[in-house]
């Protein structure tokens, strides 16, 4: 019996596809062999690895001049990568709106001088800063879109004028409409919106690849050298890129991004209006700025926390825990949660506050 698994990544995914998956695990179309185990250059492939993209670029508009990579290292590897590939200056501006912002940061100082030009830990990582002060010699401005801990969401894209803005979406692909136009390169880890583990997606603007800086780094942490061989340029994530098909396809079915946003607005509402007129729980983050994906809220009991994750598991409903970091609880709903799955951990939630209050 399948449960409703809130968990904010590795995260549900969408259950054609996983059907689909399973129709076709020994034997793809009626090739003799599992997609798991054919060749990344053999036709059959190659056939799903462009449709993949395909899907990708259709679903956000993604223009012509930009590039889509099909990378591996999460986008955690993305935080080193994209500052030594976009290097020129060697400087670069940081907004910190969580622990992952926080990281991309870190990870970038490495490379060259990383400067915070905004943040929001003065309280708690609750909002969204003002995005001012940038560097006018930055070879970038690095966002977080979407923050999976803290629960908040840029909702309008910064206007950063000429220098390029880059921004992790790990947690926010494909949940709503994204003029890609207004990014220089947008990285994202699969395992929430896209498909499985394993596989990370870099959109990137084509006049951003092959710095004199990146030509000069060894070839696999080299966009160029990505970009050249279709993200073939050693073996890709087969499996991966194949379930992010079936994935992109059940979205394209769904109404593509807009049509997904709204239901994403209203199971969102769902959680935001229960929240906002309960005696027992509060959501955590600031009302302006909630996430669509992610929903941290508590009891701020931390008994009473525990035995909600402990008795909402009892009913099928998964994975209710806050980060580790900041505690609580937390529901993340993703594109393949369904309403269904949001009504029933409403309703849980009305009837442990009759309980407990
Ligand atoms: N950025 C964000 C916004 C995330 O939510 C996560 C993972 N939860 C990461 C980065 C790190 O991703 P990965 O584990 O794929 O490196």
């Amino acid at each position: 019996m399948r449960i409703y698994n809130f968990s904010p990544g590795p995260a549900v995914m969408p259950l054609p596809a996983l059907e689909q998956a399973g129709k076709e695990m020994a034997e793809y179309k009626d090739c003799g062999m599992s997609v798991m185990e054919m060749s990344h250059r053999s036709k059959m492939y190659m056939d799903i690895h462009q449709e993949a993209e395909a899907l990708l670029r259709d679903l956000m508009s993604i223009p012509s001049n930009y590039k889509v990579l099909f990378l591996q290292g999460g986008a955690s590897q993305q935080f080193a990568m994209v500052p030594m590939n976009l290097y020129k200056n060697g400087k670069a501006d940081f907004v910190i709106t969580g622990e992952w912002a926080n990281k991309a940061y870190k990870e970038a100082s490495r490379v060259l001088k990383a400067t915070v030009i905004a943040s929001s830990e003065d309280r708690k990582f609750g909002y969204i800063p003002k995005v001012e002060n940038i560097s006018p010699d930055a070879d970038y401005v690095h966002i977080c879109s979407n923050n999976t801990i803290c629960g908040t969401r840029f909702l309008d894209i910064p206007d950063t004028g000429n220098i390029s803005l880059v921004s992790d979406m790990s947690s926010g692909i494909l949940s709503e409409v994204t003029d890609v136009s207004k990014f220089g390169l947008i990285y994202a880890g699969a395992q929430k919106n896209i498909g499985p583990a394993g596989l990370t997606i870099v959109i990137i603007r084509e006049d951003l690849i092959g710095s004199d800086y990146a030509s000069k780094l060894p070839s696999i942490f080299q966009y160029k050298i990505h970009a050249e061989a279709d993200s073939l340029f050693n073996t890709a994530p087969t499996y991966s890129i194949y379930m992010a098909k079936l994935c992109l396809e059940w979205l394209k079915d769904q109404g593509g991004v807009a049509g997904i946003q709204k239901i994403n607005e209203s199971k969102a509402a769902l959680m935001y209006d229960f929240l906002d007129n309960s005696k027992l729980f509060r959501g955590i983050a600031e009302k302006e700025f909630r996430s669509l994906m992610n929903i941290p809220f508590t009891t701020d009991d931390d008994a009473k926390d525990k035995a909600f994750i402990k008795e909402a598991a009892e009913e099928g409903l998964l994975n209710l825990s806050g980060h580790r970091i900041v505690g609580g609880l937390r529901a993340s709903i993703y594109n393949a949660m369904p309403t269904e799955g949001v009504q029933k951990l409403v309703n849980f939630m009305k009837e442990f506050e009759s309980k407990n209050v």
